[in-house]
């Protein structure tokens, strides 16, 4: 047996890259939410798909972007600007907090950085190319105040990785639904995806989640939608849901955010269908866009790699409420009056 050793840094990346960078759309979630913690009013995601659903992914925002420095510390690993010690985790905000997305991404990929900082106007762009972890470029550059993020030869390094991929029809259904996910938690800002020079997704800034809705669902679901609200003493629970007449044979209709993350959650999805009670047919499920603004000392993210699951304290009382406040949303509709309340 070989005497035991230290990885070499690239090594322990690649090993890293493996459980945040699983495929094209766990990239783009990263860099979008990259993109929304830089404050960003607009976001936009062009990726050109080869057969494996991989080409190049572009992500630009008009976030508070990044000095030179801070460019090229962006791409080691655990470097962040988001938390300093374990405490702050119980107050965090942001969408990343590990800083290590960009290192992992950059590990298995070829990344080019092109970003202006927001804030000290003397300083210009910044251009960084990394690939397999490896720094081949820093420069000067003109560039617009934000940043922009280019990923190409996903997984050149990493060929097991490339050999999991799906068709490229499921890569970019995985992609284009983590970009819807991220879009309704967020209706604030503006998402754009375009896919080979098409419009994907499009969704403006408005203060109303029903506005994202209509971006990505279209008129007629918006409009079936009720509003649902329910408030204690640490969370807030808003969003929409439909009448049971709409509900749909996929679960996958449920969509949660918590804190303005996209996250999946079988108790929560399970709390929002008793409140349907006897109203929702066996086997199928409401279409519903959850907003839920917990305590942030209640939720802890930092249970998985990827934060797409989260574990919450006092869960019994938070899904309780959930079932409360569909319960009551639908109580207050007169549902003897399913289609006149379409329109
Ligand atoms: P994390 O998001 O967990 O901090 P990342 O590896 O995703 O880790 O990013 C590392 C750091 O790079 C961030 O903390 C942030 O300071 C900076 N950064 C990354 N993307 C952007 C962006 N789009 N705009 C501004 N700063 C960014
Ligand atoms: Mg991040």
């Amino acid at each position: 047996m070989p005497r035991i050793h230290k990885l070499d840094p690239a090594t322990v990346n690649q090993i890293a890259a493996g459980e945040v960078v699983e495929r094209p759309a766990a990239v783009v979630k990263e860099l979008v939410e990259n993109a929304i913690d830089a404050g960003a009013g607009t976001v936009l995601v062009d990726v050109t798909a080869d057969m494996k659903g991989i080409g190049r992914i572009r992500i630009t925002d008009d976030g508070c972007g990044m000095t030179p420095d801070e460019a090229l510390l962006a791409f080691e690993p655990h470097a962040t600007s988001k938390i300093s010690t374990i405490d702050d985790l119980h107050v965090v905000r942001t969408l990343g907090f590990r800083g290590e997305a960009l290192a992992s991404i950059a590990a298995v990929a070829q990344v080019t950085l092109i970003t202006r900082p927001r804030e000290a106007e003397t300083l210009g762009g910044t251009q960084v190319v990394v690939r397999g972890g490896e720094v081949l470029e820093q420069r000067e550059i003109g560039a617009p105040v934000g940043t922009t993020v280019i990923v190409e030869d996903l997984f050149f390094n990493t060929p097991a990785r490339r050999k999991f991929l799906k068709s490229r029809n499921t890569e970019l259904a995985h992609l284009y639904g983590v970009v819807e996910g991220i879009a309704l938690a967020h209706s604030e800002i503006a998402f754009r995806l375009t896919q080979n020079g098409r419009e994907r997704i499009a969704t403006q800034r408005s203060a109303d989640l029903r506005d994202a809705i209509v971006g990505l669902h279209g008129v007629e679901t918006a409009r079936s939608l009720i509003p649902v609200e329910g408030r204690t003493p640490f969370l807030r629970i808003g969003g929409y849901v439909s009448l049971p007449a709409e509900s749909r044979v996929n679960p996958s209709q449920i969509t949660i955010s918590i804190n303005g993350r996209s996250v999946t959650s079988r108790p929560i999805a399970g709390a929002v269908r008793e409140g349907y009670g006897t109203l929702l047919p066996k086997d199928r499920y409401p279409v519903v866009f959850l907003t839920l603004d917990i305590d942030t000392a209640l939720v802890d993210v930092n249970v998985h790699p990827t934060k797409r699951e989260v574990r919450l304290t006092r869960e019994p009382e938070i899904l309780g409420a959930i079932t409360a406040a569909v319960a009551d949303a639908l109580a207050a509709r007169d549902l003897t009056r399913d289609g006149e309340s379409r329109e």
